[in-house]
């Protein structure tokens, strides 16, 4: 039934989708599928599942049915077919009778090469009849997962599929999950009754994604500024409850930022109003519950920011993976605050049975491990789902890119700790602190706690220091926390020896961010961004003529890429990502005559030289972010001056100077490093990277007992990395 001779895969995936290579795993699916191998798939959301099952429809004779369980999301995907020029179409509930029979007609008349559907459909007879009369290349079942009650979406109606073997006994079937535990595959497997599948289990790593956790302390205020940071880009904001969804989407509002709420306290008509809004860029940001995501396939998320602690991680992979699924940088920022952990275990602890509330109790604990930890976040999400992550540097999330430092907080622990002795161990942390910063708040002056020798003495450093020392004293276990409703603070024996002066107490905290503390900026750069402006409405204008999501016309980066090479002509309009021949025809020229006005409007603009047949990748992450302000401070150094006085000239910290030198060397520029570590330092640097690695500037500090700066540290780390760049 297949086509005899094998197809250039390679030459399609350029031509129809635009593509210049395969993702992981998408060619070997398409080839087994072309083979005529069942097949079972698991990957991640924005792994490409759609193409590995919409390019061997286009190949193959005879017409794919694609099983998949939302109605909202089929249209989206049908037109986005369409727009590449694939033949294909749907059926479900949705569609008034008179289209159904003509879709059904078309369908008849093998007019189609792809056909999605509803699972329910394939119980009714009449479809059944059609069906045994019509040559089907093979069945693709999206979000299998469905299929099974260990999963998390069961839909009885998708028990219906394991008639399929029985439908069509020699039809290949293809699963696809972006979530499958082994039960729930074998679960899968045999439901559908797939006959010695093909199986493929991607790895969960999504290296586009950036993971960030900060410190939570006035949310409202900082979701606005991270907001900020991301001008005109589409992002997700998830808030625990229905009041904050409200609360945030009006202070985004307040702030000029196009935000619309999304709760289940909404109708289901306000919800999807509001939904489709967001998915076709008619407003900027979407800010929900957890209510939100299935069902939408936005391609150009650009951020996912949670502003309480998800209750698990499970949950946390799911919304953080809506960012990005375009490939593109994409950042996830959560703001953790440990009395989230208040809020969410009194839910847990109204879960009914015992083993569910321990269950829960467990999830949240390895939620917030992960986000008071600082060991890779990648490495850990990873690790959550079995996985192990290799590099030893993910070189996107905060801890790798900012990198570890244990700082002497001995002093101050004693602080606290005077103050829970003097007060009986009786008071929770909210009032330990107030005491220590110096608070005259009107229960500490009831109580007397403004005449403690303690009061006041830590007021050199803000209340989220102290909160910050808090966590970690109770981590380590100097601190308890006893009671359930209020916890108050009591001192352990641990927490006696700090008290004494027997023990010392180090912080470990992430070194501060020095892209974000010099610049306040983290979009890429290195296109046009005013351009860019002009083609997201070129591509909303067209969107809406056509009545589909903007994604669907051109992605994020198809946008950047023209904005970057400034493309003239068809010609060199097909060396950008995204643009296929058919894409090309149809929306090509009013892009290009947009750009063609650009260069002529400004003549002093530098094209970036077009690829050749395939583009460079994007580096994820850190690259591109704040290079001028780097290339700056590497200048400097060329030019003979001193950390220092880089920093004074700069109006800089010396750590963020250091961060742009290391940075500048890594990426294989030079300057005398002599004048920034001394020839002997080079030497015991260079063999304590050697032994403990590049991973964090700590452990190479501590072994060098003393003889080395953090700053010397890092402007080596940068120097070594550099010359290990070039030999790769
Ligand atoms: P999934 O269903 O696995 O979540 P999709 O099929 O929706 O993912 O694909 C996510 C995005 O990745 C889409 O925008 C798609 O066009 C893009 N994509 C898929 N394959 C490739 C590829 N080989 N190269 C570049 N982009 C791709
Ligand atoms: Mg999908």
């Amino acid at each position: 039934m297949q086509s005899s001779a094998l197809p250039d895969l390679q030459a399609t995936l350029k031509n129809v989708f635009g593509f210049p290579s395969f993702r992981a795993n998408q060619e070997d699916i398409v080839r087994a599928i072309m083979a005529g191998h069942d097949l079972f798939a698991v990957m991640p959301t924005g792994g490409g599942k759609s193409l590995c099952y919409q390019l061997p429809a286009l190949l193959m004779d005879g017409v794919c049915l694609v099983i998949s369980p939302l109605i909202s999301l089929m249209k989206d995907q049908v037109d986005h077919a369409l727009s590449v020029g694939i033949k294909a179409g749907f059926l479900n509930s949705s569609l008034p009778a008179a289209e159904r029979r003509e879709v059904e007609r078309r369908f008849c008349n093998k007019e189609y090469d792809l056909l999605y559907l509803a699972p329910e459909r394939l119980a009714t007879a009449g479809f059944q009849a059609m069906l045994a009369a019509l040559p089907i290349s093979f069945v693709a079942v999206d979000e299998a997962h469905c299929l099974s009650e260990w999963g998390h979406d069961f839909r009885p109606d998708y028990l219906s599929l394991s008639l399929l073997k029985e439908l069509l006994p020699r039809v290949t079937i293809a699963a696809f999950t972006a979530t499958a535990t082994k039960k729930v595959e074998d679960d899968i497997i045999t439901r559908l009754k797939l006959e010695r599948p093909f199986l493929v289990r991607a790895s969960f790593d999504r290296p586009n994604l950036h993971y960030k956790v900060l410190a939570k302390e006035n949310v409202l205020v900082q979701i606005g500024r991270e907001v900020g940071r991301h001008p005109g880009a589409a992002g997700i904001v998830y808030r625990l409850s229905r009041q904050d969804v409200e609360k945030t989407a009006a202070a985004l509002s307040e702030l000029g930022v196009q935000a619309l709420p999304y709760h289940a306290g909404l109708s289901s008509e306000v919800r999807h109003k509001n939904q489709e809004a967001f998915n076709r860029d008619e407003v900027q940001v979407i800010v929900a519950t957890v209510a939100f995501g299935m069902g939408i396939d936005k391609s150009n998320v650009r951020y996912v920011i949670h502003g309480d602690l998800p209750k698990n991680i499970d949950g946390y992979y799911q919304e953080t993976g809506r960012a990005g699924r375009d490939g593109e940088p994409a950042h996830c920022l959560l703001f953790y605050s440990r009395s989230d952990m208040v809020r969410l275990g009194n839910f847990i602890n109204q879960l009914e049975g015992r083993r569910d509330q321990n269950a829960g109790w467990q999830k949240l604990g390895q939620m917030a491990d992960f986000a008071e930890q600082h060991r890779c976040r990648r490495r850990q999400l990873l690790a959550y789902f079995e996985e192990e992550y290799g590099p030893e540097n993910c070189q996107a999330c905060d801890v790798c890119v900012q990198g570890v430092e244990e700082v002497d907080a001995t002093t101050q622990a004693q602080m606290l700790l005077s103050a829970i002795y003097r007060t009986g161990g009786r008071f929770g942390a909210g009032h330990i602190i107030d005491i220590v910063v110096g608070a005259r708040t009107k229960r500490v002056k009831e109580l007397g706690h403004t005449k403690l020798k303690t009061h006041g003495v830590g007021r050199h450093h803000p209340k989220p220091y102290w909160r910050q020392l808090v966590a970690a004293l109770l981590a380590q276990g100097s601190l308890r926390a006893a009671g359930d409703k209020f916890p108050v603070l009591e001192i352990t024996p641990a927490g006696e020896e700090i008290l004494f002066g027997r023990a010392a107490f180090a912080l470990s905290r992430l070194i501060e961010d020095a892209e974000q503390a010099s610049q306040g900026l983290a979009v890429e750069q290195g296109h046009d961004q005013e351009l860019f402006a002009v083609l997201q409405e070129v591509r909303r204008q067209l969107a809406l003529q056509e009545k589909v999501p903007p994604y669907v016309i051109f992605s994020d980066r198809s946008l950047r890429e023209m904005c970057q090479y400034f493309p003239r002509n068809a010609q060199e309009m097909t060396v950008i990502h995204g643009v296929g021949m058919v894409k090309l025809e149809r929306y090509g020229a009013p892009f290009l005559a947009e750009i063609g006005q650009w260069l002529a409007d400004h003549p002093q603009i530098e094209r970036g030289a077009l690829p050749a047949a395939v583009p460079l990748p994007p580096k994820a992450g850190k690259k591109g972010q704040g290079g001028k302000t780097m290339l700056e401070s590497g200048g400097l150094a060329r030019a003979g001056l001193g950390l220092g006085e880089i920093a004074r000239q700069r109006g800089l910290k010396e750590i963020t100077v250091a961060g742009h030198l290391e940075q500048f060397l890594e990426e294989g520029h030079e300057f005398d490093l002599g004048l920034f570590v001394s020839v002997d330092k080079q030497e015991m640097l260079r063999k304590a990277y050697q032994e403990h690695g590049f991973g964090y500037l700590n452990p190479v500090v501590q072994a060098l007992d003393g003889e080395v700066s953090y700053d010397e540290a890092r402007i080596m780390r940068g120097f070594l990395r550099g010359q290990a760049g070039e030999e790769a």
